[in-house]
Protein backbone atom coordinates (compact mmCIF):
# COMPACT_ATOMS: atom_id res chain seq x y z
CA UNK A 1 0.00 0.00 0.00
CA UNK A 2 1.52 3.75 -0.99
CA UNK A 3 2.56 5.41 1.68
CA UNK A 4 -0.27 7.73 4.21
CA UNK A 5 -1.73 10.80 2.18
CA UNK A 6 -2.65 13.48 4.78
CA UNK A 7 -5.30 15.22 2.17
CA UNK A 8 -6.96 13.39 -0.38
CA UNK A 9 -9.67 15.68 -2.99
CA UNK A 10 -12.00 13.44 -5.04
CA UNK A 11 -13.09 15.98 -8.16
CA UNK A 12 -11.43 18.30 -10.01
CA UNK A 13 -14.13 21.22 -10.63
CA UNK A 14 -14.26 24.94 -9.00
CA UNK A 15 -14.68 23.08 -5.11
CA UNK A 16 -11.99 20.30 -5.90
CA UNK A 17 -9.06 22.74 -7.60
CA UNK A 18 -9.87 25.35 -4.86
CA UNK A 19 -9.81 22.89 -2.27
CA UNK A 20 -6.29 21.60 -4.04
CA UNK A 21 -5.08 25.15 -3.98
CA UNK A 22 -5.81 25.71 -0.47
CA UNK A 23 -4.28 22.71 0.91
CA UNK A 24 -1.45 22.53 -1.33
CA UNK A 25 -0.35 25.65 0.09
CA UNK A 26 -0.58 24.70 3.98
CA UNK A 27 1.56 22.08 2.84
CA UNK A 28 -0.73 19.17 2.76
CA UNK A 29 0.47 17.73 -0.26
CA UNK A 30 -2.93 17.54 -1.46
CA UNK A 31 -3.22 14.42 -4.10
CA UNK A 32 -6.63 14.92 -6.35
CA UNK A 33 -8.51 12.56 -7.92
CA UNK A 34 -10.03 14.10 -10.97
CA UNK A 35 -12.30 11.65 -13.03
CA UNK A 36 -12.54 9.92 -16.26
CA UNK A 37 -14.43 10.93 -19.15
CA UNK A 38 -17.93 8.85 -19.77
CA UNK A 39 -21.14 9.90 -21.41
CA UNK A 40 -24.21 9.63 -18.91
CA UNK A 41 -25.69 10.76 -21.66
CA UNK A 42 -24.04 14.00 -22.42
CA UNK A 43 -20.16 14.16 -21.67
CA UNK A 44 -18.85 14.28 -18.02
CA UNK A 45 -15.40 15.02 -17.60
CA UNK A 46 -13.09 15.81 -15.45
CA UNK A 47 -13.45 19.63 -14.63
CA UNK A 48 -16.83 18.54 -14.44
CA UNK A 49 -20.01 21.15 -15.84
CA UNK A 50 -17.86 23.54 -16.81
CA UNK A 51 -16.13 21.35 -19.38
CA UNK A 52 -19.58 21.92 -21.40
CA UNK A 53 -20.01 25.69 -20.68
CA UNK A 54 -18.85 27.82 -23.24
CA UNK A 55 -18.61 31.45 -21.81
CA UNK A 56 -18.77 31.78 -18.19
CA UNK A 57 -19.19 35.54 -17.81
CA UNK A 58 -20.37 35.49 -14.12
CA UNK A 59 -17.14 34.55 -11.92
CA UNK A 60 -15.19 37.55 -10.89
CA UNK A 61 -11.93 38.42 -11.79
CA UNK A 62 -12.61 37.53 -15.65
CA UNK A 63 -13.99 40.90 -16.80
CA UNK A 64 -13.80 39.76 -20.78
CA UNK A 65 -15.73 35.97 -19.71
CA UNK A 66 -13.78 32.70 -20.51
CA UNK A 67 -14.27 29.85 -21.26
CA UNK A 68 -15.38 26.78 -19.12
CA UNK A 69 -12.48 24.69 -20.36
CA UNK A 70 -10.15 27.49 -20.44
CA UNK A 71 -10.93 27.95 -16.43
CA UNK A 72 -10.43 24.96 -15.45
CA UNK A 73 -7.49 24.07 -16.65
CA UNK A 74 -6.77 27.62 -14.85
CA UNK A 75 -7.74 26.08 -11.93
CA UNK A 76 -5.64 23.23 -12.20
CA UNK A 77 -2.17 24.95 -12.94
CA UNK A 78 -2.99 26.95 -10.01
CA UNK A 79 -3.12 23.95 -7.96
CA UNK A 80 -0.42 22.00 -9.30
CA UNK A 81 1.73 25.26 -9.35
CA UNK A 82 2.03 24.70 -5.07
CA UNK A 83 2.29 20.99 -5.56
CA UNK A 84 -1.10 19.47 -6.57
CA UNK A 85 -0.44 15.56 -7.45
CA UNK A 86 -2.95 14.66 -10.24
CA UNK A 87 -4.28 10.73 -10.80
CA UNK A 88 -6.57 10.54 -13.99
CA UNK A 89 -9.13 7.99 -12.32
CA UNK A 90 -12.26 7.32 -10.83
CA UNK A 91 -12.96 6.27 -6.88
CA UNK A 92 -14.83 3.32 -7.04
CA UNK A 93 -14.79 2.51 -3.21
CA UNK A 94 -14.47 4.51 0.06
CA UNK A 95 -14.33 2.77 3.28
CA UNK A 96 -14.17 5.31 6.28
CA UNK A 97 -14.78 2.79 9.05
CA UNK A 98 -10.74 1.98 9.81
CA UNK A 99 -8.57 4.90 11.61
CA UNK A 100 -7.25 5.93 8.50
CA UNK A 101 -10.08 6.47 5.00
CA UNK A 102 -9.22 3.89 2.07
CA UNK A 103 -10.06 5.04 -0.99
CA UNK A 104 -10.43 2.37 -4.21
CA UNK A 105 -9.50 3.74 -7.66
CA UNK A 106 -10.73 2.09 -10.78
CA UNK A 107 -7.09 0.76 -11.53
CA UNK A 108 -7.32 -1.13 -8.26
CA UNK A 109 -5.22 0.89 -6.57
CA UNK A 110 -5.47 1.88 -2.72
CA UNK A 111 -5.12 5.05 -1.60
CA UNK A 112 -4.78 5.56 2.38
CA UNK A 113 -5.36 9.19 3.76
CA UNK A 114 -6.08 11.18 6.82
CA UNK A 115 -8.85 13.44 5.60
CA UNK A 116 -10.92 13.39 2.40
CA UNK A 117 -12.53 16.05 0.47
CA UNK A 118 -15.12 15.04 -1.67
CA UNK A 119 -16.03 17.04 -4.68
CA UNK A 120 -17.35 15.33 -6.92
CA UNK A 121 -20.21 18.08 -8.29
CA UNK A 122 -23.61 16.98 -9.87
CA UNK A 123 -24.57 16.30 -13.46
CA UNK A 124 -27.36 18.60 -15.37
CA UNK A 125 -30.24 15.87 -15.84
CA UNK A 126 -30.94 15.73 -20.02
CA UNK A 127 -33.87 15.01 -22.14
CA UNK A 128 -31.41 12.50 -23.80
CA UNK A 129 -31.89 13.52 -27.44
CA UNK A 130 -29.27 13.84 -29.68
CA UNK A 131 -29.97 17.07 -30.89
CA UNK A 132 -30.32 18.58 -27.49
CA UNK A 133 -26.71 17.05 -26.29
CA UNK A 134 -25.49 17.90 -29.68
CA UNK A 135 -26.54 21.68 -29.73
CA UNK A 136 -25.66 21.58 -25.85
CA UNK A 137 -22.12 20.82 -26.09
CA UNK A 138 -21.40 23.06 -29.20
CA UNK A 139 -23.04 26.17 -28.16
CA UNK A 140 -25.99 25.60 -29.85
CA UNK A 141 -28.46 27.60 -27.52
CA UNK A 142 -29.26 24.63 -25.74
CA UNK A 143 -28.29 24.58 -21.69
CA UNK A 144 -29.03 23.75 -18.47
CA UNK A 145 -28.36 26.76 -16.68
CA UNK A 146 -29.85 29.92 -17.20
CA UNK A 147 -27.93 31.83 -14.92
CA UNK A 148 -24.57 30.48 -15.92
CA UNK A 149 -25.47 31.12 -20.02
CA UNK A 150 -28.88 33.00 -20.29
CA UNK A 151 -27.21 36.56 -20.40
CA UNK A 152 -25.03 36.14 -23.31
CA UNK A 153 -25.98 38.47 -25.93
CA UNK A 154 -27.38 34.96 -28.61
CA UNK A 155 -30.18 35.40 -26.27
CA UNK A 156 -31.12 38.98 -26.17
CA UNK A 157 -34.86 39.59 -27.00
CA UNK A 158 -35.05 36.71 -28.19
CA UNK A 159 -38.01 33.81 -27.41
CA UNK A 160 -36.30 31.47 -25.15
CA UNK A 161 -37.65 28.20 -23.70
CA UNK A 162 -37.64 26.28 -19.99
CA UNK A 163 -38.05 22.80 -19.78
CA UNK A 164 -39.46 21.64 -16.24
CA UNK A 165 -42.15 22.12 -13.68
CA UNK A 166 -39.87 22.66 -10.49
CA UNK A 167 -38.41 25.24 -8.30
CA UNK A 168 -35.42 25.51 -10.87
CA UNK A 169 -37.92 25.76 -13.89
CA UNK A 170 -39.34 28.43 -12.10
CA UNK A 171 -35.91 30.10 -11.42
CA UNK A 172 -34.84 29.68 -14.75
CA UNK A 173 -37.65 30.68 -16.44
CA UNK A 174 -38.28 33.97 -14.12
CA UNK A 175 -33.85 34.92 -14.77
CA UNK A 176 -34.60 34.86 -18.22
CA UNK A 177 -38.08 37.05 -18.66
CA UNK A 178 -35.30 39.96 -17.95
CA UNK A 179 -33.63 39.03 -21.33
CA UNK A 180 -36.13 37.18 -23.33
CA UNK A 181 -38.79 38.17 -25.45
CA UNK A 182 -41.00 35.66 -24.17
CA UNK A 183 -40.28 32.82 -22.33
CA UNK A 184 -41.83 29.85 -23.23
CA UNK A 185 -42.14 26.95 -19.84
CA UNK A 186 -42.38 23.73 -21.35
CA UNK A 187 -43.95 21.16 -18.47
CA UNK A 188 -45.05 17.62 -19.16
CA UNK A 189 -47.89 17.96 -17.07
CA UNK A 190 -51.28 20.55 -16.23
CA UNK A 191 -49.40 21.65 -12.68
CA UNK A 192 -46.18 22.70 -11.74
CA UNK A 193 -43.81 20.94 -8.98
CA UNK A 194 -42.42 23.93 -7.92
CA UNK A 195 -43.32 25.72 -4.22
CA UNK A 196 -46.60 28.22 -4.82
CA UNK A 197 -43.90 31.29 -4.18
CA UNK A 198 -42.24 30.48 -7.12
CA UNK A 199 -44.71 29.71 -9.11
CA UNK A 200 -46.13 32.90 -8.33
CA UNK A 201 -43.44 34.45 -9.79
CA UNK A 202 -43.31 33.27 -13.09
CA UNK A 203 -47.58 32.70 -13.37
CA UNK A 204 -48.00 36.74 -13.68
CA UNK A 205 -44.96 37.43 -15.87
CA UNK A 206 -46.11 39.65 -19.09
CA UNK A 207 -43.78 37.99 -21.49
CA UNK A 208 -43.85 34.39 -19.96
CA UNK A 209 -46.46 31.46 -21.49
CA UNK A 210 -46.82 28.03 -20.03
CA UNK A 211 -47.45 25.51 -22.36
CA UNK A 212 -49.08 22.34 -20.11
CA UNK A 213 -48.94 18.41 -20.71
CA UNK A 214 -46.38 19.29 -23.66
CA UNK A 215 -43.07 16.91 -23.89
CA UNK A 216 -39.97 18.13 -26.21
CA UNK A 217 -39.65 15.07 -28.56
CA UNK A 218 -36.56 16.91 -30.65
CA UNK A 219 -34.64 20.11 -30.93
CA UNK A 220 -34.46 21.85 -34.18
CA UNK A 221 -31.54 23.52 -36.05
CA UNK A 222 -28.10 22.86 -37.54
CA UNK A 223 -25.86 24.43 -35.90
CA UNK A 224 -28.12 26.71 -33.74
CA UNK A 225 -30.94 25.57 -32.26
CA UNK A 226 -34.41 26.92 -34.17
CA UNK A 227 -37.14 25.17 -32.70
CA UNK A 228 -38.41 22.53 -30.85
CA UNK A 229 -40.81 19.62 -31.69
CA UNK A 230 -43.57 19.01 -28.77
CA UNK A 231 -46.07 16.47 -28.29
CA UNK A 232 -48.97 16.79 -26.04
CA UNK A 233 -48.85 14.20 -23.46
CA UNK A 234 -52.58 13.92 -23.08
CA UNK A 235 -53.58 13.81 -26.90
CA UNK A 236 -50.58 13.09 -28.83
CA UNK A 237 -50.99 15.87 -30.91
CA UNK A 238 -47.78 17.37 -32.35
CA UNK A 239 -46.39 20.61 -32.77
CA UNK A 240 -43.49 23.42 -33.20
CA UNK A 241 -42.40 26.19 -31.34
CA UNK A 242 -39.79 28.53 -32.58
CA UNK A 243 -37.35 29.37 -30.08
CA UNK A 244 -33.71 30.68 -30.05
CA UNK A 245 -32.56 29.33 -26.83
CA UNK A 246 -33.88 25.89 -24.82
CA UNK A 247 -32.66 26.09 -21.26
CA UNK A 248 -33.60 22.24 -19.96
CA UNK A 249 -34.03 22.44 -16.16
CA UNK A 250 -35.48 19.39 -15.08
CA UNK A 251 -33.43 18.56 -12.04
CA UNK A 252 -29.41 17.33 -11.41
CA UNK A 253 -28.40 13.79 -10.18
CA UNK A 254 -25.08 14.27 -7.65
CA UNK A 255 -22.10 12.04 -8.21
CA UNK A 256 -22.65 10.20 -4.89
CA UNK A 257 -23.24 7.00 -6.25
CA UNK A 258 -19.98 5.81 -5.33
CA UNK A 259 -20.49 6.78 -1.50
CA UNK A 260 -23.62 4.22 -1.59
CA UNK A 261 -22.01 2.08 1.05
CA UNK A 262 -19.61 4.21 3.08
CA UNK A 263 -21.86 5.13 5.66
CA UNK A 264 -21.38 9.28 4.30
CA UNK A 265 -25.03 10.84 5.03
CA UNK A 266 -26.95 11.46 1.79
CA UNK A 267 -30.52 12.77 1.59
CA UNK A 268 -32.78 10.86 -0.20
CA UNK A 269 -31.54 12.72 -3.76
CA UNK A 270 -27.92 11.68 -2.87
CA UNK A 271 -26.76 15.14 -2.01
CA UNK A 272 -24.13 14.74 0.97
CA UNK A 273 -25.61 16.52 4.17
CA UNK A 274 -23.58 18.68 5.72
CA UNK A 275 -22.53 19.55 9.70
CA UNK A 276 -24.09 23.16 9.98
CA UNK A 277 -22.50 25.80 7.86
CA UNK A 278 -18.98 24.27 7.18
CA UNK A 279 -17.79 21.25 5.05
CA UNK A 280 -17.75 18.34 7.72
CA UNK A 281 -19.70 15.53 6.73
CA UNK A 282 -20.93 12.53 9.50
CA UNK A 283 -17.90 10.69 9.09
CA UNK A 284 -14.91 12.44 11.06
CA UNK A 285 -11.97 13.39 8.32
CA UNK A 286 -14.58 13.68 5.65
CA UNK A 287 -15.77 16.87 4.16
CA UNK A 288 -17.66 17.57 1.08
CA UNK A 289 -17.82 20.98 -1.25
CA UNK A 290 -19.60 21.77 -4.53
CA UNK A 291 -22.47 20.66 -6.18
CA UNK A 292 -22.11 17.49 -4.70
CA UNK A 293 -23.14 19.30 -0.76
CA UNK A 294 -25.37 21.64 -2.75
CA UNK A 295 -28.67 21.83 -4.55
CA UNK A 296 -29.50 25.64 -3.74
CA UNK A 297 -26.50 27.36 -5.55
CA UNK A 298 -25.08 24.90 -7.95
CA UNK A 299 -22.74 28.42 -8.82
CA UNK A 300 -19.23 28.23 -9.74
CA UNK A 301 -18.32 30.99 -6.97
CA UNK A 302 -20.11 29.30 -4.45
CA UNK A 303 -18.52 26.14 -5.27
CA UNK A 304 -15.41 27.63 -5.12
CA UNK A 305 -16.27 28.83 -2.10
CA UNK A 306 -17.30 25.15 0.04
CA UNK A 307 -14.16 24.25 -2.03
CA UNK A 308 -11.47 26.77 0.17
CA UNK A 309 -13.72 25.61 3.65
CA UNK A 310 -13.18 22.05 3.41
CA UNK A 311 -9.64 22.23 2.24
CA UNK A 312 -9.42 24.82 5.70
CA UNK A 313 -11.40 22.46 7.88
CA UNK A 314 -9.27 19.52 6.85
CA UNK A 315 -6.50 21.57 8.06
CA UNK A 316 -7.89 22.43 11.21
CA UNK A 317 -8.87 18.90 11.08
CA UNK A 318 -5.23 17.25 10.53
CA UNK A 319 -3.67 19.95 13.06
CA UNK A 320 -6.03 18.66 16.12
CA UNK A 321 -5.78 15.42 15.41
P1 LIG B 1 -37.36 18.88 -9.26
O1 LIG B 1 -38.06 19.52 -8.13
O2 LIG B 1 -37.04 17.43 -9.20
O3 LIG B 1 -38.24 19.16 -10.57
C1 LIG B 1 -37.90 18.61 -11.79
C2 LIG B 1 -38.97 18.98 -12.81
O4 LIG B 1 -38.56 18.47 -14.06
C3 LIG B 1 -40.33 18.38 -12.49
O5 LIG B 1 -41.34 19.31 -12.77
C4 LIG B 1 -40.42 17.19 -13.43
O6 LIG B 1 -41.71 16.94 -13.92
C5 LIG B 1 -39.58 17.64 -14.60
N1 LIG B 1 -38.94 16.51 -15.26
C6 LIG B 1 -38.15 15.56 -14.71
N2 LIG B 1 -37.72 14.71 -15.66
C7 LIG B 1 -38.28 15.12 -16.82
C8 LIG B 1 -38.22 14.65 -18.15
N3 LIG B 1 -37.47 13.59 -18.49
N4 LIG B 1 -38.90 15.32 -19.10
C9 LIG B 1 -39.64 16.42 -18.79
N5 LIG B 1 -39.72 16.92 -17.54
C10 LIG B 1 -39.06 16.28 -16.58
O7 LIG B 1 -35.95 19.57 -9.59
P2 LIG B 1 -35.51 21.10 -9.37
O8 LIG B 1 -36.54 22.03 -9.86
O9 LIG B 1 -34.13 21.18 -9.95
O10 LIG B 1 -35.41 21.26 -7.81
C11 LIG B 1 -34.55 20.39 -7.05
C12 LIG B 1 -34.62 20.76 -5.56
O11 LIG B 1 -33.99 22.03 -5.37
C13 LIG B 1 -36.05 20.91 -5.07
O12 LIG B 1 -36.10 20.44 -3.74
C14 LIG B 1 -36.29 22.40 -5.10
O13 LIG B 1 -37.25 22.83 -4.17
C15 LIG B 1 -34.90 22.95 -4.78
N6 LIG B 1 -34.72 24.27 -5.39
C16 LIG B 1 -35.06 25.36 -4.64
C17 LIG B 1 -34.91 26.62 -5.17
C18 LIG B 1 -35.26 27.82 -4.35
O14 LIG B 1 -35.92 27.67 -3.35
N7 LIG B 1 -34.83 29.00 -4.72
C19 LIG B 1 -34.45 26.80 -6.47
C20 LIG B 1 -34.13 25.68 -7.23
C21 LIG B 1 -34.28 24.42 -6.67
P3 LIG B 1 -42.87 16.35 -12.97
O15 LIG B 1 -43.30 17.50 -12.12
O16 LIG B 1 -43.89 15.89 -13.93
O17 LIG B 1 -42.22 15.25 -12.20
Amino acid sequence: MADLEQCVIIGSGPAGWTAAIYAARANLEPLCIIGVPRSDPAPVLPGGQLMLTTEVENYPGFPDGITGPEMMSMFQKQAERFGTRVVGEDVTNCDFSGSHHLLTTSSGTEIQARSVIIATGATANWLGLENELRLATSGGGVSACAVCDGALPMFRDKPLGVVGGGDSAMEEASYLAKFASTVHVIHRRGEFRASKAMQDRILGGSNVEVHWNKSVTDVLGDSMIEAVQLEDTVTGDPSQLELSGLFIAIGHTPASAFLADSGIEMDEKGYIVLKGRDSHTNIEGVFAAGDVADQIYRQAITAAGMGCQAALDAERYLNES
